[in-house]
Parts: C-alpha cells; sequence; structure tokens
C-alpha cells in the first residue's frame, strides 16, 4: 500500500497518470508553463528529496529520461530537469508539497526564454575566492 497524505493531489492522481512503473509515475503539469510541460512524481508521499529509498529515486530517474528521449525532437529540442524545494511557501496551485521533478521541452528562444530567462545572464556573478571557500565549507 503506497503512503498517502490528505488530500495532497499528488498522492490520488490516478486519472491523470501516462506511464508509471514500480515506484514513480508520470502526469502532465496543470498548470503548465509549456506544451509537454510533465512531472515525474514518487508514488510514495515524500516531501525531502533526501528521504527517498535507492529504488525511488531509480524508478523516479528512470521515468525522466524515458520522457526526456521521448519529447526530444517533438515538442522541444533541448529539455530542463528541475526540482524545487521550497519549504518557505505554501502549498498551493502552483505549488505542491509532495516531491516532484519537471521536465520542460525548451527551444532556443522559447516562451520560457522570451519571458524570464533572458534575464538569466544577470544573475551570474563571478566566483571569487572568498566566496568559494566559504561556500565549500558547506558541505564539510
Ligand atoms: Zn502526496
Amino acid at each position: 500500500m503506497t503512503e498517502t497524505y490528505g488530500n495532497c493531489p499528488f498522492c490520488q492522481p490516478a486519472e491523470r497518470i501516462l506511464k508509471e512503473n514500480d515506484y514513480a509515475q508520470v502526469i502532465l503539469s496543470n498548470p503548465r508553463k509549456v506544451p509537454g510541460h510533465f512531472l515525474v512524481v514518487p508514488k510514495r508521499h515524500v516531501e525531502k528529496p533526501w528521504e527517498l529509498k535507492p529504488e525511488e529515486v531509480q524508478s523516479i530517474f528512470e521515468l525522466i529520461f524515458f520522457v526526456e528521449q521521448k519529447i526530444i525532437g517533438k515538442l522541444g529540442d533541448g529539455c530542463d530537469i528541475r526540482q524545487n524545494y521550497r519549504p518557505f511557501m505554501k502549498q498551493s496551485q502552483l505549488k505542491v508539497d509532495h516531491l516532484h521533478f519537471h521536465v520542460i521541452p525548451r527551444t532556443l528562444d522559447d516562451y520560457i526564454y522570451s519571458v524570464s530567462e533572458k534575464y538569466e545572464t544577470e544573475l551570474f556573478a563571478e566566483l571569487d575566492d572568498v566566496e568559494h571557500d566559504a561556500v565549500a565549507k558547506t558541505l564539510e
């Protein structure tokens, strides 16, 4: 029996499931950023990525790579894989606590680029030695 949590939309996605394996399933994101915006979701309600069991990680990435190969060349020329862990945001239509990975087809200068990522280059700054050493210490 798969563990479920309250009225979590990803614990009961039965009619939305497009593909599944032992521990994960594929649904379409709704709302979506672009056509072909898929979500790969573990069947068990997990909120923190590091709480996944090894077999769940394997099932999730098998489906991510399956979807990626299916959509490249059909819905986009490339693909973004993304997982957001944002416990500081309340669950809403745009934020579901149940862990999920976004698989988003991308093309050069697509809609996502035209409305937000064209500003992305401004986010990048040179990494200096002081910052490098300070941040690297977080992994100790
Ligand atoms: Zn859930």
